[in-house]
């Protein structure tokens, strides 16, 4: 049915404990959900606020460990596995966060940040060749000139910088999946269109896969072949992105 599939899950269930002691209450975020992604392709996730987009995504890329159903990435099956064995993998599948800021050490320059991973991936021979890579990424979403932002600290950026700094970091590592949560939720009309050019072009050149997390059905259209429609941890609907 899905053959191909890069990332494929089974009946996720994640389970949120809520309220203090004796009162708690349990909130099931995401309530028994399948997806399924082939290479080069892209899935539209929609929904309200709090219809469990953003936890979905997570367990995806086993930011959280769900508890029940599995989750296949390239074929290899890491709904429990350690940390540990999860490392080689991690570089292959990034997250484009909802909230930049809570990302980013806010005590150190973007430059460092950006071109740590490079060099502790060993995608570049050395730390020349990982800031000529960031300095060049940066200006191709904007950030120009490249050395200015570079130097400074995450503060010093406003939300929507910080956003494409976000971006940047993700793309750098290459990665054949990308959870993009609402990625261009804090940005001008005339960013956002670069940066869903971006997007459509990993999928398409590059032939990276994609679950693009949006409130809104017409942005969501612009990136994806299919759309997902969420509701209370569940997946109500789902088709091609025209007809959903
Ligand atoms: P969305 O991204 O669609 O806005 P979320 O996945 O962020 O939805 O949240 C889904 C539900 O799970 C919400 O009711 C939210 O309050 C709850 N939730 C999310 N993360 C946590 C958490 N870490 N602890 C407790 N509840 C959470
Ligand atoms: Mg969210």
């Amino acid at each position: 049915m899905s053959g191909g599939a890069l990332v494929e899950a089974r009946g996720l269930v994640k389970v949120f404990r809520r309220g203090g002691l004796g009162r708690a209450r349990l909130v099931r975020a995401v309530d028994g959900v399948d997806v399924s992604i082939r290479r080069g392709e892209a899935l539209g996730l929609v929904g309200e606020s709090g219809s469990g987009k953003s936890t979905l995504g997570r367990l995806l890329l086993r930011l959280l460990r769900p508890d029940a159903g599995s989750i296949v990435f390239d074929g290899v099956d890491i709904t429990s596995l350690p940390e540990k064995r999860l490392r080689p993998l991690r570089r292959r599948m990034q997250l484009i966060p909802q909230d930049p800021y809570a990302s980013f050490n806010p005590l150190r320059r973007l430059g460092e940040q950006l071109a740590e991973p490079l060099l502790a991936h060993r995608l570049v021979g050395s730390v020349s060749e990982a800031y000529a890579r960031v300095r060049e990424a940066l200006e191709e979403v904007g950030l120009s000139p490249a050395e200015d932002f570079m130097r400074r600290y995450p503060g010093q950026l406003s939300g929507g910088q910080l956003q494409r700094a976000a971006i940047v970091r993700a793309f750098l590592l290459d990665p054949d999946f990308i959870v993009a949560d609402e990625p261009t939720s804090s940005l001008d009309v005339s960013v956002r269109a670069g940066i869903l050019r971006l997007l459509r072009r990993y999928k398409e050149e590059r032939r990276g896969s994609l679950l693009f997390i949006t409130h809104d059905l017409a942005t969501a259209r612009l990136v994806s072949d299919r759309i997902a429609v969420m509701y209370l941890g569940r997946i109500v609907e789902e088709g091609p992105a025209r007809e959903v």
